[in-house]
C-alpha cells in the first residue's frame, strides 16, 4: 500500500513530486518522502506522518535539482519506522542510486538470508533493500542492466522508480499487479501509481506503462524495454474495489465507472425491498450509486465521513481501529429514522467496523438496515502489497454469510459473485488477481505462507 510518483526534466522537480505525493496521500499515511538529483548529486528527505508533515515548509529547499522521485508508505513488508520511509538512497560503485517501490516481494524472505548469509548488512527490514543489494552487486557495467538482472532475481508485486544521476527508470513487474502510468508536463516527463497525481501536478496523462515494461527517462527522452519473459497479467481486482482514487483511471478503466457498475451488477444479484441506499463513505460510494440507479431508489448519504481521520483499513493496529470508527463516521438521524435502508460497503474484512456501522445505523433510528457488499467475501490475505490481515482475522474465511449477518446484526447480507465482479469489470480471471477472493495466486507464495494457509484450510472442514 503505496504511492510513487517521478519527475525528470523540471527545475521544480522535487516540488511537483511533493504535489503528486498529496493526490496519492490515499495509498498511504504512515511515512513520505522525496529524493531529488542536482548534477550528479541526490538528496533525499523523508520522515513519518502525511506529505504536509514530511515535507512542508522549508524541506525542499534542500532537494534542488531536475528529477526527483517520491513515495507515501504504508507498511506491508517491514515495520512502521522511520529507517523504512522511502526514497532510500545509497551509493555504490556505479554511484549514487535512489529508489521507490510499489508492491510486494514474495521471495525478500528467502532472498535476504542468502544475501546476509554471504556478508550483507541490511540497514531496513524492507523488501526494497535486497532488490538494492542485488543492484549493487551486479557486475554488470551499466546501471539498467543492473536493475533488470536484479529483476529477474525477484518474484511478486513491482511498481518501482529509480533515479541516478541523469536518469530516471520506471519499472512495472511482468504480472502489471500495481499501476502505474506516465505523462508529460511541458518538456518534463512524470511518473504516477496513479492517473489523479497528474492531474494535480498539471501533467497530461499519455498512457498506462505496459506490464513488464522497463522506461528510461534522459535528457534524450524515453526508451521503453520489454527485458521479461511475457506471461498472463494479475491486475489487482482490488484497486478498483476498493483503493484507487475514484477520479483515477486504473488499469485502462474509470475508477468510479467500474465502481458504478459493480453497485449495478450487485443490484441484479442481491437486490432487497428498501427506502434508499446508502453507502459507507467514501469507498462505497459509486457503488452505492450504481445500485440506487439500477435499484431506482434514492441515493442518500446517511452516513458523515469526517476526512481528518484517517481510513479505518489502513490504521495500524486493532486499537485504533476500534476507536476510529465512531471518531470516523456519524449517522444522519434526519435521514436514517423510520427508513428500511440498504448499506453498500466494498468489503468486509473482520467484520468488526461494519458491526459498528449497522448499529450505528440502528440507534439513529433505521427500521431495517440490509448490507450488501461490492465484491465476494474476503477469505485470503494478499501477498502483492495490499495490506489485509492474516487469514484467521478474515470474517468470511471462518463464517458463511448468515454467520457473517448475524455478526454484524443486519437484516441481510448479500455479496457480489465472482463472476459478476468479473463482468462488471470486464475482465476474467486470467488476466486479473483475484487472490484474495480465490485463493489462486499468480505468483507463486511463499512454502511457509502456503503451508499455513493449507493447515487453516484443514482445521476449517
Ligand atoms: S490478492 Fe487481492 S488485494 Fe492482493 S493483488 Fe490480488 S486481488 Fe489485489
Amino acid at each position: 500500500m503505496c504511492g510513487i510518483v517521478g519527475v525528470f526534466g523540471h527545475k521544480e522537480a522535487a516540488g511537483l513530486a511533493y504535489t503528486g505525493l498529496f493526490a496519492l496521500q490515499h495509498r498511504g499515511q504512515e511515512s513520505a518522502g522525496v529524493a531529488a538529483a542536482d548534477g550528479p548529486n541526490l538528496a533525499c528527505r523523508t520522515g513519518m506522518g502525511l506529505v504536509s508533515d514530511v515535507l512542508g515548509g522549508s524541506v525542499l529547499d534542500a532537494l534542488p535539482g531536475d528529477a526527483a522521485i517520491g513515495q507515501v508508505r504504508y507498511s506491508t513488508t517491514g515495520d512502521s519506522n522511520p529507517a523504512n520511509a522511502q526514497p532510500f538512497l545509497i551509493r555504490h560503485h556505479r554511484g549514487p542510486i535512489s529508489v521507490v517501490h510499489n508492491g510486494n516481494l514474495v521471495n525478500s524472505i528467502d532472498l535476504r538470508a542468502e544475501l546476509e548469509e554471504e556478508g550483507a548488512i541490511f540497514q531496513t527490514t524492507t523488501d526494497t533493500e535486497a532488490l538494492l543489494h542485488l543492484v549493487a552487486r551486479s557486475r554488470t557495467h551499466d546501471v539498467v542492466d543492473a536493475i533488470v538482472e536484479s529483476l529477474h532475481q525477484v518474484r511478486g508485486a513491482y511498481s518501482l522508480l529509480f533515479m541516478v544521476p541523469g536518469r530516471m527508470i520506471a519499472i512495472r513487474d511482468p504480472y502489471g499487479f500495481r499501476p502505474l502510468c506516465l505523462g508529460r508536463l511541458g518538456g518534463a516527463w512524470v511518473v504516477a501509481s496513479e492517473s489523479c497525481a497528474l492531474d494535480l501536478m498539471g501533467a497530461q496523462f499519455v498512457r498506462e506503462m505496459d506490464p513488464g515494461e522497463v522506461l528510461v527517462v534522459d535528457v534524450a527522452g524515453i526508451h521503453s524495454l520489454k527485458p521479461f519473459k511475457e506471461t498472463r497479467s494479475a491486475f489487482c481486482i482490488f484497486e478498483h474495489v476498493y483503493f484507487s482514487r475514484p477520479d483515477s483511471t486504473v488499469f485502462g478503466k474509470p475508477v468510479q465507472r467500474v465502481r458504478k457498475r459493480l453497485g449495478e451488477q450487485l443490484f441484479r444479484e442481491q437486490p432487497v425491498q428498501a427506502d434508499m441506499v446508502v453507502p459507507v463513505p467514501d469507498s462505497g460510494v459509486y457503488a452505492a450509486m450504481g445500485y440506487a440507479r439500477a435499484a431506482g431508489l434514492p441515493f442518500e448519504m446517511g452516513l458523515v465521513r469526517n476526512h481528518y481521520v484517517g481510513r479505518t483499513f489502513i490504521q495500524p493496529t486493532q486499537e485504533i481501529r476500534n476507536d476510529n470508527v465512531r471518531v470516523k463516521l456519524n449517522p444522519v438521524r434526519d435521514i436514517l429514522a423510520g427508513r428500511r435502508i440498504i448499506l453498500i460497503d466494498d468489503s468486509i474484512v473482520r467484520g468488526t467496523t461494519s458491526r459498528k456501522i449497522v448499529r450505528m445505523c440502528r440507534e439513529a433510528g433505521a427500521s431495517e438496515v440490509h448490507m450488501r457488499v461490492s465484491c465476494p467475501p474476503t477469505i485470503g490475505p494478499c501477498y502483492y502489497g495490499i495490506d489485509t490481515p492474516r487469514r484467521d482475522e478474515l470474517i468470511a474465511a471462518t463464517n458463511s454469510v448468515d454467520g457473517i449477518r448475524d455478526f454484524i446484526g443486519a437484516d441481510s447480507l448479500g455479496y457480489l459473485s465472482l463472476p459478476g465482479m468479473l463482468e462488471a469489470m470486464k475482465t476474467d480471471e486470467d488476466s486479473a488477481c483475484t487472490a484474495c477472493w480465490t485463493l489462486e495466486h499468480p505468483v507463486a507464495i511463499p512454502a511457509v505462507d502456503a503451508q499455513q494457509l493449507r493447515l487453516f484450510e484443514r482445521g476449517q472442514r
